[in-house]
């Protein structure tokens, strides 16, 4: 039987590489292209057209998650697990005594926060119609405010706190059914985030996804928990 898995945010970085270690776990594919001329998801899809399938998608609009959410029903009518990995970084070199811009963050916050909220709401009844039930919320130890030492980030972090707050709202709706949500942290990974290549981070994106999805492994059979598990890379449980 055919098991079915859509990641957002899949054209580069952590996205593209949980879409090939998801491939390589014997999942169907379904992956969110939100860069048009990035030619490097394509190429994938053009290699395994048997099991990954591109959906147009921009988090942060209304609009395009709806007509993605169409586009996945006529694909399946199942996801065993959807990943909201799409994210961005914003400004994050301004303290609270410098000009702050909160354009800037109200545009990290509707992609970062509410574009997995969107996705969610729109794919939760095909999720909870699976076996697997998975929510997972790629999100970051910046969004752990027990363990917050920064000064600035003020848009990403403040984002990322809200993901995991939305993952324990999902968690105590979709637990009752069966579902749970699990917030990852992926590492620091080799990504485009701050715009380029990032090669001084610890883990590439594949060696972050290999990790990942072995947690994600591990949550499937798991009963769901009073809490969402908030988790890193490694296992080790972060603090809220
Ligand atoms: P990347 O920038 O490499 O990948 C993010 C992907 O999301 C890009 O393809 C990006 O496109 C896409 N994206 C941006 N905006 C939207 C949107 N509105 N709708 C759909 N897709 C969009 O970064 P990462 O791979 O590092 O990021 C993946 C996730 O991992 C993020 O949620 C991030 O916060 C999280 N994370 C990353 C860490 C790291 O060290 N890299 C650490 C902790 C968490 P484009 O490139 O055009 O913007």
């Amino acid at each position: 039987m055919k098991r079915y898995a859509f990641v957002t945010g899949a054209d580069r970085g952590l996205g593209l590489a949980l879409v090939k270690e998801l491939l390589q776990h014997e999942y169907c594919v379904i992956a969110g292209r939100f860069m048009a001329d990035n030619r490097q998801l394509t190429d994938l899809a053009e290699v395994w057209q048997d099991r990954l399938s591109l959906v147009e998608l921009d988090v942060s609009s209304d609009q395009s998650v709806a007509d993605a959410a169409a586009q996945i029903a006529r694909i399946t009518d199942t996801l065993e697990l959807v990943i909201n990995n799409a994210g961005i970084l914003g400004d994050i070199g301004a303290t609270i005594l410098d000009p702050l811009s909160m354009a800037d963050m109200q545009q990290v916050y509707n992609v970062n926060a509410l574009g997995p909220l969107r996705v969610t709401n729109a794919v939760a009844p095909l999720v909870l119609r699976s076996e697997s039930k998975l929510f997972v919320q790629i999100s970051s130890e910046a969004g752990s405010i027990a363990d917050c030492e920064r000064n600035s980030w003020f848009g990403y972090c403040m984002s990322k706190a809200a993901v995991n707050m939305q993952g324990a709202l999902i968690h105590n709706e979709v637990k009752k059914s069966g579902g749970k949500v699990l917030l990852l942290h992926p590492g620091w990974v080799q990504s485009y985030m701050s715009g380029s290549l990032n090669t001084e981070a610890t883990l590439t994106a594949d060696e972050s996804a290999a990790h990942l999805v072995e947690r994600i492994q591990e949550a499937i059979p798991a009963a769901p928990g009073e809490r969402p598990n908030y988790l890193d890379y490694a296992g080790n449980e972060l603090p809220w």
